[in-house]
């Protein structure tokens, strides 16, 4: 008999933990799934479900209440870890009454994206509500921008050492990551027989490593960055170690001198003209900017990373908890850049919002560079 006790306290043991700890498992697995959808994955997570659910009716059929009880909560855990994202929409801001700031674009004033690689995640990654079956190419691209007095750079996207910049990240993040690198930007503008020196600078949206990798390739171009944002580029971690390799003294800082710009309290007009205005939008990072792109026939709104795709906007919608926890320095103040420009969103429908990682913001901006 002791032997059949054992047997029988080992067969509890087994479910217990399959009850209790396959949950955090499946968070694991979800987490990683969102990020980095493989079908691969879809197997162990189909599996699991499958031992929790005879564990559970084992517990029951047992009655081995006290076992349960911890179960259950294990269980509940994970359907809060899958609450997160499901849609939540931000309440509204009051409607923007601003009219449309005037623009003087110069004749010949363009712009082009420079496509440098993507990453492979779904839509359930990129925003509360998003869909876990929705494939997300995650675009990494640079904008350069044609302008009579000199051109610009908005981003860098990846650089030609990108690897050695993921060597340096954690080993979750790249765990949770399939980058697939194309052509740097240096590259693409090299092979259109494109005049560096017609290249006045380049102007980040924020500093993280997927939007100043291709930098350092683009020696002595100065990088225009907020205050804010240049002591996060020293404080930030792994999450601006490819801005770190940008030579220091090529950081130039700019400030907001302007005034009131589409419910933003402050601008900077990099040209005079209105052609290309930045406004403060912390939250991602502390000196994130929206970079608005007047041309003659078309407005553009280059918003980083103040959401990944373009409907996260429309619906007002956050990133998931623990993306959010992870990428978002100041989820409040990203609260509050996000409303206003929802707010601008809909009160222009007509300004193309073009979030940095969505194809479908980038739909109509031409590819190749002109000489
Ligand atoms: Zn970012
Ligand atoms: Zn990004």
């Amino acid at each position: 008999m002791p032997m059949a006790n054992r047997t029988v306290d080992r067969a509890l043991v087994l479910l217990g933990a399959t009850a209790i700890v396959g949950p955090v498992l499946l968070v694991l697995v979800t987490a990683v799934y969102v990020g980095r959808p493989s079908p691969f994955l879809l197997i162990p997570a189909f599996i699991l479900v499958a031992l929790i659910l005879w564990s559970d009716v084992r517990l029951v059929v047992r009655q081995r209440w006290i076992v349960a009880a911890f179960a259950l909560v294990s269980q509940l855990g994970l359907g809060v870890f899958l609450g997160t994202f499901i849609g939540s929409p931000l309440a509204a801001s009051a409607p923007l009454a601003d009219s449309l700031p005037p623009a003087s674009p110069p004749a010949g004033m363009a712009i082009y994206v420079l496509p440098t690689g993507v990453n492979h995640r779904t839509a359930a990654f990129a925003y509360r509500g998003g869909s876990p079956t929705e494939r997300w190419e995650s675009v990494l691209n640079a904008v350069l921008v044609r302008h009579p007095k000199g051109d610009l750079l908005i981003d860098a996207g990846l650089g030609k050492t990108i690897d050695s910049q993921l060597k340096r990240m954690p080993f979750t993040f790249r765990l949770a990551t399939a980058l697939a690198p194309g052509r740097t930007a240096a590259e693409q503008l090299e092979a259109a027989g494109y005049d560096l020196s017609r290249l006045r600078f380049i102007l980040l949206t924020h500093a993280h490593w997927d939007h100043v990798s291709g930098a350092p390739d683009l020696a002595g171009i100065p990088v225009l960055v907020t205050a804010p944002e240049r002591r996060f580029i020293s404080e930030g971690g792994w999450l601006t170690v490819s801005a770190r390799d940008i030579e220091p003294s090529r950081l130039r800082e700019y400030a907001f001198e302007g005034g009131r710009y589409l419910g933003f309290e402050h601008s900077h007009d990099f040209y005079g003209d209105g052609s290309v205005v930045a406004v403060p939008a912390p939250g991602h990072t502390p000196g994130s900017v929206i970079v608005f792109v007047n041309l003659r026939e078309k407005r553009y709104a280059f918003v980083g990373d103040l959401v990944w795709q373009r409907q996260a906007l429309v619906e007002r919608a956050e990133r998931p908890w623990f993306v959010k926890r992870q990428l978002d320095l100041d989820p409040v103040a990203l609260q509050g850049s996000l409303l206003r420009m929802n707010a601008v969103a809909m009160r222009f429908p007509e300004i193309q919002i073009v979030p940095s990682h969505d194809p479908r913001g980038y739909d109509g901006i031409p590819e190749r560079p002109a000489r």
